[in-house]
Formats: C-alpha cells, sequence, structure tokens
C-alpha cells in the first residue's frame, strides 16, 4: 500500500492544519508508506499519481485540506471493493448562502447529482480520501495511466478512464476547506 497526502504550496494553511495532524498518525502506522508531496505547479498533482499507480497494493489518496485518521485507511483497507471513497461535503455558495453538499455525484440512473446520505455508490468522485485496489490500476491500458491534465481536472478525467462505480464510506470525513478561496 502506499498512503500519498498531496498539498498545493499556495494552499490556505489553516485548512491543511488538521489533515496535517491526521496524517502525522497515518505516518505513525505505515511509516515510509505513508508520502506528503508537495503540488507546486498545475500537472504536479498528475505526475505525483502517475508516479505512484504502479506501486503495490493499494494506493490511498489523501488532499491537503481532508482529515483521514488510521481508522480510515483501515476501513478502506478491509472493504473488498476496487474503488472505495469516504464521502465528505464541499461548500458551495447560493446568494448569501453556504449549502454543504457531498462532493461525490452519481448518475445511476439521470443526471448527475450529489449524493444523498448514506448513498453507497458513485460515478464522479473527489479523491480527497480514496482507495484505489492494484488489479483495478493495473487494468488501465493507456499510458500513461493517469490522464495528464491540471489538478482541477483531474479527478473527473480519472473516473471517466476508470469508468467504475465507487464504492462510498460513511459517515463523512472532515473537508476543512470553506467558500472564500480559488484554491480547492
Ligand atoms: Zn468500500
Amino acid at each position: 500500500m502506499i498512503l500519498l497526502r498531496t498539498y498545493a504550496v499556495d494552499g490556505r494553511e489553516h485548512d491543511k492544519h488538521a489533515s496535517r495532524e491526521a496524517f502525522a498518525e497515518c505516518r505513525a502506522i505505515y511509516g515510509n508508506l505513508a508520502v506528503e508531496l508537495e503540488c507546486a505547479d498545475a500537472y504536479a498533482y498528475w505526475r505525483h499519481l502517475e508516479n505512484a499507480w504502479h506501486a503495490p497494493g493499494s494506493l490511498v489518496t489523501v488532499e491537503q485540506d481532508v482529515v483521514v485518521l488510521p481508522s480510515h485507511v483501515r476501513e478502506l483497507e478491509a472493504c473488498p471493493h476496487p474503488a472505495c471513497v469516504f464521502a465528505y461535503d464541499i461548500y458551495p455558495v447560493r446568494g448569501a448562502l453556504v449549502v454543504p453538499e457531498c462532493v461525490h455525484r452519481g448518475n445511476w440512473p439521470g443526471e448527475s447529482a450529489p449524493l444523498g446520505e448514506g448513498d453507497e455508490w458513485a460515478s464522479l468522485v473527489g479523491l480527497g480520501c480514496a482507495r484505489i485496489r492494484q488489479e483495478l490500476r493495473e487494468s488501465v491500458v493507456p499510458t500513461p495511466a493517469v490522464p495528464r491534465v491540471p489538478w482541477r481536472e483531474l479527478a473527473g478525467a480519472l473516473c471517466t478512464r476508470l469508468d467504475v462505480a465507487w464504492h462510498v464510506h460513511w459517515p463523512r470525513v472532515v473537508h476543512d476547506h470553506w467558500p472564500g478561496d480559488a484554491v480547492a
């Protein structure tokens, strides 16, 4: 397994604090398998994922402002499905209101829409707390395996390429990213 936490050099520091602390707990357990990598340009996230893609075992992704504890990693590792995510909210502003909604989307059947509480499957997910098994990663034919796109487009492009039903775990993990900043 490789546990990969990526963070942007220009991200808001207060958003990263709890995520960083939680990841330190993961590192205490997983040691050198828990890696933190800086994203200094638009394609750095892609490079890090592509480099980790062929590592043995599961690939767990943690984004800079998502609070992922060892218990989350254990649960994802224990689940038999090829691709899993923990649910978490994003906080879009509508008028003067902030209306939290699940970052993951489902479209079976019908249009893409945020998942409801407890929904078990998603087709389009964020990678804030995700686990992709080796067998699924190795099933990708194109090279590079991870679509080479800027970080904003990466999760969507990867979902399209994998074309898999993502198994969604609840309750939500904490996403410390509130509106008012362009960095997701
Ligand atoms: Zn699962």
